[in-house]
């Protein structure tokens, strides 16, 4: 019999899965509300048990949405409409009441620091998308939490979706099902809801067999009713809400109130050849090696680095003072293109079952392929792309598309840290801040007390851009606070660049493995060693100190060179970026840190 809602109008979905009464009164409300919205035909209350997987994607398969790569032990394949490969910042909008809650308010144009929308706006652009929006699919109810079961770092959301492979990458990424509602309680949870905005019957026919609607995406936070509602697209950032959505833009308010940081960093374990060990993060942009240093082998022999996470860390001082972290996902959603058994090993052995990958290319004897995977391929055998045609290299179009990603259980990584689920995080004793600057900034500096806060927050401010959950200037502020409480030990800080080229455009630096020869100056560094020579712009290696034994020619010269000209630029767009950005909500004290790196600077 069907349920009647409280205002008497008619639950209309059939529930396939599960039993709404056992459902947590609120989690309940939320379903039951949204359904009356969305008018589903069929509700599925995820239990994320491997079978309930197994049947997704087999309806997947039958429906054509997804292909096995029968190469490999339950490896798919999703295609999407060439339309929806990304996640786009410019649909991404943040409601509050106030937009200087969201974003500074500029000196001049527009904030390049994220997007606020109007309370009023957002009403309109819901009533515009949702009614009905599912009609003739399935809603699942997805119970997630972001970080161990049980942990006091972790949060739970509830993810409402008529998207399977949604379902499908949820279960990779975060740790979703029926013992997340009986931890949940009666406790608090985030409310997400997606659709992918095609219902049925549909209006034109789809694109590779991929639900998206591109003319009304949207991908709305509510922060002060811990909503996440997003429109239109399967993608990636703009549909798996626990990850970007969750993990950095609502964590990021939720920590500002409670007093800890959620930050677009990888977290590593590194041990020397003395069996001692030291836990890092690393804030690098999108596509800066976030996943490759995470799961680097190193060159150095002895030293060992084991992944924590590769993308997302969540941090907070315990009762110690020690930073403590946890990576509040529990997947991989990687990006293909580049990843080889030279450049990244560990990935590649991580991603060879269990995995959903979208956009890459298929081979004909049922594997992935991609742009610099760096496998020869067995005679005879054929390359599809991602757009579903025979390719060959003479085509002049990449194979896979530059956007195309792996979506893999961290649990396989052959370097998973042994402490990568632990609830009370792992200590972060350094963290490292890095960018893709052709030009002028050094491979390796350190210090956070001389000229540091300048660098980090240049253009893509602590990798966050795309990713505040509030206003930017408020977000400073809440790092310096950090800082100053009275026992916290704070880590040390750094800044990397392995991408300076020379006047012929190679990379001075190797990169990769090699990156270990930084990770020892750095580890040697917390320390205590005095490795380190003072210049203008910071703390860098001493001669000698950066070990390049085996290496072969580096023009370290060039790497750490410090151009008075360059710098006497790069300041003034950092003091012009802040003064024209940040405006009213920089902190005093990252005005006077400018102020003294100028003057360092112009006395070189
Ligand atoms: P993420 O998006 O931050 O996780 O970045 P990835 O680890 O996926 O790497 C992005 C791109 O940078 C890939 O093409 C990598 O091959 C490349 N990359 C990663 N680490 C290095 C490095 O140390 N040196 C160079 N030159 N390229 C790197
Ligand atoms: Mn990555």
């Amino acid at each position: 019999m069907a349920p009647q809602l409280q205002n008497g109008l008619n639950f209309s979905a059939k529930v396939v899965q599960g039993n709404l009464d056992s459902l947590p009164q609120a989690v309940r409300e939320f379903v039951e509300s949204n359904v009356k919205v969305c008018q589903p035909e069929y509700l599925h209350i995820c239990d994320g048990s491997e079978e309930e997987t197994r049947r997704l994607l087999e309806h997947m398969e039958e429906q054509g949405v997804i292909r096995r790569l029968r190469k490999h032990d339950n490896c798919w394949l999703a295609l999407t409409d060439p339309k929806d490969v990304a996640r786009i910042e410019s649909k991404t909008v943040i409601i509050t009441q106030e937009q200087r809650d969201t974003v500074p308010i500029p000196k001049s144009g527009v904030s390049q620091l994220g997007h606020w929308m109007s309370e009023e706006d957002f009403e309109k652009a819901f009533n515009a998308r949702f009614p009905e929006c599912m009609k003739g699919r399935t809603m699942y109810v997805i119970p997630y939490s972001m970080g161990p079961l049980g942990s006091p770092l972790s949060k739970i959301g509830i993810q409402l979706t008529d998207s399977p492979y949604v379902v499908a990458s949820m279960r990779i990424m975060t740790r979703m099902g029926t013992p997340i509602l009986q931890a949940l309680g009666n406790g608090e949870f985030v409310k997400c809801l997606h659709s992918v905005g095609c219902p049925l019957p549909l209006k034109k026919p789809l694109v590779n067999n991929w639900a998206c609607n591109p003319e009304l995406t949207l991908i709305a936070h509510l922060p002060d009713r811990r909503e996440i509602i997003s429109f239109g697209s399967g993608y990636g950032g703009n549909s798996l809400l626990g990850k970007k959505c969750f993990a950095l833009r609502m964590a990021g308010r939720l920590a500002k109130e409670e007093g800890w940081l959620a930050e677009h960093m990888l977290i590593l374990g590194i041990t020397n050849p003395k069996g001692e060990k030291k836990y890092l993060a690393a804030a690098f942009p999108s596509a800066c090696g976030k996943t490759n240093l995470a799961m680097m082998t190193p060159t150095l022999p002895g030293w060992k680095v084991e992944c924590v996470g590769d993308d997302i860390a969540w941090m907070k001082f315990d009762n110690q003072g020690n930073l403590r972290a946890i990576n509040p996902e529990n997947g991989f959603f990687g990006v293909a293109p580049g990843t080889s058994v030279k450049t990244n090993p560990n990935a590649i052995k991580t991603i060879q079952k269990n995995t959903i990958f979208t956009n890459v290319a298929e081979t004909s004897d049922g594997s992935f392929y991609w742009e610099g995977i760096d496998q020869p391929l067995a005679p005879g055998v054929t390359i599809t792309s991602w757009k579903d045609k025979e390719w060959s290299p003479e085509d002049g179009e990449p194979c896979a598309h530059p956007n195309s990603r792996f979506c893999t259980p961290a649990s396989q990584c052959p370097i998973i840290d042994p402490a990568w689920e632990s609830p009370e995080g792992v200590p972060i004793e350094g963290i490292i801040f890095g960018g893709r600057r052709p030009a002028g900034e050094a491979l390796l500096g350190s210090g956070w007390e001389n000229g540091g806060a300048g660098k980090i927050i240049m253009h893509d401010p602590f990798a966050m851009r795309p990713f505040f959950g509030y206003n930017f200037g408020k977000y400073l502020a809440h790092w310096l606070s950090m800082a100053q409480r009275p026992a916290a030990k704070l880590p040390r800080i750094f800044h990397v660049n392995w991408f300076r080229k020379d006047k012929e455009g190679r990379y001075l630096w190797p990169g990769y493995g090699e990156n270990s020869r930084v990770l020892e100056w750095m580890f040697n560094r917390i320390n205590g060693k005095d490795n380190a020579k003072l210049t203008p712009i910071g703390y860098i290696p001493a001669e000698g100190a950066l070990n390049l034994k085996g290496l072969g020619d580096i023009n370290t010269k060039e790497l750490f060179s410090i151009s008075k000209e360059f710098w006497e630029k790069e300041v003034e767009d950092i003091e012009k970026y802040l003064e024209d950005q940040v405006n009213a909500d920089l902190p005093y004290e990252i005005e006077r840190e400018v102020l003294a790196l100028k003057q360092r600077i112009s006395q070189m």
